[in-house]
């Protein structure tokens, strides 16, 4: 215990992430079920459906082209084609299925910085130490140049336990969050690594991973929650922040709290 008091008063000094009032809500992908436009999971018009809502958060993923170009889209491929081996003009070559033309991290940040939602940015894992640093080094100039480099305004997930260390050693007042669920708080805490964001059952199967993440200082997402009861199981442990792709259900249940 007091090993563990110790960290959280390191951890309070050196963490500048904006604490947050009670659980919030992430539209995963954005809010891509929302049909009062032409939509599609990870596109421009499913973030400005998750802003246009007013939910505190949305997120969304990147992966980097053969020729360097930072992507957002889910799957490692695209219509067959996989992204780290194909330039962007390849993958482009066909649109979304919602008509939009796959969007990169600047067209993605121009619609980003239209309004307060927190963009829940998700690195994808990259191949090798450079590759990875590429990508991260061209989404932190990306957000600097929209004046979104604010840790109000981003925050950073990912199951790749090297691009959150690289994140905690060149961003460190950014909440960054490992998304495996394999490590404790205090294991992540010991690496400089400020959150986590771990799948639902990682919560069941140790519910005390909330309160102990809590006194280190650290904020908890949870992934990706879309039952009734699994969003008043994951508010009642108190987590920060939940991501659903049923943010109008999520956003039923926060209220009737
Ligand atoms: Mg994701």
């Amino acid at each position: 215990m007091k090993k563990l008091l110790i960290a959280a008063l390191l951890t309070a000094v050196a963490c500048s992430s904006t604490p947050r009032e009670g659980t919030q809500i992430c539209a995963h992908r954005g809010f891509w079920k929302c049909q009062d436009v032409p939509n599609w999971e990870n596109s421009i018009a499913s973030l400005k459906m998750a802003q246009d809502y007013g939910f505190w958060g949305s997120e969304f993923d990147v992966h980097l082209t053969a020729d360097d170009i930072v992507v957002v889209h889910h799957d490692d491929d695209k219509d067959g084609l996989r992204i780290a081996d194909n330039t962007y003009e390849a993958l482009a070559a066909t649109p979304l299925p919602n008509g939009e033309i796959l969007p990169t991290i600047d067209s993605y940040l121009d619609q980003g910085a239209k309004s307060k939602c927190v963009l829940v940015l998700e690195f994808k894992p990259g191949e090798t130490p450079e590759r990875r640093e590429k990508m991260v080094h061209i989404c932190f100039d990306a957000l600097n140049s929209r004046g979104l480099w604010s840790p109000d305004r981003v925050i950073f997930i990912s199951f790749d336990l090297e691009i959150c260390k690289l994140i905690a050693a060149e961003a460190p007042e950014f909440t960054n969050q490992f998304l495996s669920g394999n490590i404790s708080p205090e294991g992540l805490n010991e690496m400089g690594i400020n959150g986590l964001d771990y799948h639902y059952s990682v919560f069941y199967d140790h519910p005390e991973w909330v309160e102990e993440a809590h006194a280190l200082g650290m904020n908890v997402n949870v992934w990706t929650v879309d039952s009734r009861q699994d969003m008043e199981y994951m508010a009642a442990l108190g987590v920060d922040c939940i991501t659903t792709n049923e943010p109008l259900l999520l956003k039923e249940v926060l209220e009737s709290r």
